[in-house]
């Protein structure tokens, strides 16, 4: 099976697995670089809250890929 990130949504070939998800690398380390007042921080958190809370099909989340 292929984990994808739940962040940007790339293949996971490296990074960490929260509860289960995948965050790549390269989000992991945005992550630990930001502001909590930026609003990566916000979305960052609602892609962690929406999948966490619900398994969601591929293609749902347009919030996460819109804001790129
Ligand atoms: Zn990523």
């Amino acid at each position: 099976m292929c984990r994808t990130c739940i962040i940007c949504r790339k293949p996971l070939n490296d990074g960490i697995i929260v509860y289960g998800k995948g965050i790549c690398e390269s989000c992991e380390k945005r992550l630990l670089i930001i502001d909590e007042e930026t609003d990566f921080y916000d979305f960052y958190k609602n892609c962690i809250k929406k999948n966490l809370v619900r398994l969601i099909p591929r293609g749902v989340n347009e919030n996460c890929r819109d804001y790129q």
